[in-house]
């Protein structure tokens, strides 16, 4: 059994929905299992956020004309892929349609968006999606069935925006996929969704449809994991900012985690996670080029010549650096900080402290800056220990990730000379114990230089078996 995951890109009209079930038939036709795993159509995810948020504001106007551009995409879509205008599938649209009206005139009358009524209307994206792909599969000869995350057996925490997979899932799957297979039936899952125990709408964090397949693969015991992606496979670099970067045919869990972490765009930091306890393997691949062997991720990668893999960024970040000669040797303040970014639920893309203890910096996304900034203010206004809080925005953070990397000698003087050559000062700089990746921060304008400078410093754009 294989889990196949499509992203925006190859969901994005009627001829990529009609490739990716191609791809999905030519398994299901030679003998091999498949649930499929959509994602929304692309950048519906982000019009929808708008919606919402136009709602929020008091702009209907806005929000209704947004609506009813998605409804004449995913109604010509369907049409053009073979649902006739009296079809279940265009009735099932045209209801869901009704669904996400009503919901976001809620919104406007209340001038209310929470997390929980977001996570609602993000995922119409992917519940307006399958539908289409269970279209594509019919009229290749395959039949399908689609399901919402929820109804497939993903059971989540409350964690509205960001949600994780409760133990049940893992039963709950099986249960609820085995009599499609049974009965000859291709299941279509919705990525990105799950459901509380309550039965509403969570999504599991931006890129989620990565993890939902991987959720999947677990429960299942699958044979691999498949995402087939609009790029060859994972590579060294983000192609759009590294014209030379290069595919990398093997990757471990924690490498692919690490570059996830930092940036790479090309998978949700958390989907091997669910891959790792049975030693599922993932294969991402390339849509385009369905007989390249793209990347396979598995518990340990075969290792290169080079020990550094991959560089990657994260963009639109801010430092938040706490100091005062009172924090020497005082645990409790480090305690508090620590106690403040969970309480905001705000993850520090990257911690540092002095070996003094008199400061530690930390790196946050842009959106949570100015709230965790406040709120570390409030905390210390009387402080006897802390006497500065100080605040940088428009940074990003640059890493590079590599196995090969630990023990190696020379890595980091190669690493910090290449970005001293281009004239680019370094604002803060951390090494995971791991030594699986180095980071440090630098202003963001200089992201794409350093990146492209460190990806020929080590001369990533030839791989050395
Ligand atoms: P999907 O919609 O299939 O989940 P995404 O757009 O989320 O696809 O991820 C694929 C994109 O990630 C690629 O188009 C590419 O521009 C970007 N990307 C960033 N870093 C990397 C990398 N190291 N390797 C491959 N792709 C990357
Ligand atoms: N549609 C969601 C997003 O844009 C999930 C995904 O594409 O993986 O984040
Ligand atoms: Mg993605």
């Amino acid at each position: 059994m294989i889990v196949m995951k499509f992203g925006g890109t190859l969901m994005g009209s009627a001829d990529a929905i009609q490739h990716s079930a191609s791809l999905v038939t030519s398994s299901v036709k030679a003998g091999t299992q498949v649930v499929v795993v959509p994602s929304a159509m692309s950048g519906v995810t982000d019009s929808l956020l708008k919606i919402a948020s136009s709602a929020e504001n008091g702009e209907i106007a806005f929000a209704a004309d947004e609506i009813a551009s998605i409804k004449t995409r995913h109604i010509t879509t369907a049409r053009a892929l073979g649902a006739a205008s009296d079809s279940s599938a265009v009735a099932k649209l045209e209801g869901m349609f009704s669904s996400l009206e009503q919901t976001v005139n809620g919104i406007y009358l209340l001038r209310e968006l929470s997390k929980r009524s977001r996570d609602l209307i993000v995922s119409f994206g992917e519940r307006l999606s399958a539908p289409l792909m269970t279209v594509a599969l019919e009229s290749l000869g395959v039949t399908a069935h689609d399901l919402t995350g929820g109804q497939a057996g993903i059971l989540t925490n409350n964690a509205f925006g960001n949600a994780r997979p409760l133990p049940a899932t893992y039963e709950r799957i099986p249960q609820r996929l085995n009599g499609l297979f049974e009965q000859g039936i291709t299941p279509v899952v919705t990525g990105f969704i799950g459901e509380t125990d309550k039965g509403a709408i969570t999504t599991l964090g931006r890129g989620g449809s990565d993890y939902t397949a991987t959720i999947i693969g677990a429960a299942l015991n699958a044979d691999e994991v498949w995402t087939w992606k609009d790029v060859d496979g994972v590579m060294t670099s983000d192609p759009r900012i590294v014209s030379d970067a290069q595919n990398l045919e093997f990757l471990s869990y924690a490498e692919i985690m690490e570059m996830a972490y930092f940036g790479a765009k090309v998978l949700h930091p958390l989907a091997v996670t669910p891959l790792q306890k049975n030693n599922i393997p993932l294969r991402v691949k390339s849509a385009a080029d369905p007989s390249f062997p793209g990347t396979l991720v598995t518990a340990n990668a075969t290792p290169l010549k080079n020990v550094v893999k991959a560089v990657t960024a994260v963009r639109n970040a801010c430092i938040i650096d706490i100091g005062g000669a009172g924090m020497v040797g005082a645990a409790d303040v480090t305690a508090q900080i620590f106690n403040i970014l969970a309480n905001l639920e705000v993850g520090a893309v990257m911690i540092s402290q002095s070996s003094s203890m008199a400061n530690i910096s930390l790196v946050v996304q842009q959106n949570d800056g100015k709230r965790t900034l406040e709120a570390l203010q409030r905390q210390f206004a009387d402080s006897e220990q802390v006497r500065t809080i100080e605040f940088w925005e428009k940074i990003s953070v640059v890493a590079i990730v590599g196995d090969g990397m630990r023990g190696a000698r020379g890595v980091a003087a190669k690493l910090f000379s290449a970005v001293a050559n281009e004239g680019i000062s370094i604002d803060m700089i951390s090494q995971g114990s791991s030594e699986l990746n180095i980071s440090f921060a630098i202003d963001d304008e200089f992201t794409v230089q350093a990146v492209k400078a460190i990806h020929a410093a080590f001369h990533l754009d030839k791989l050395e078996p």
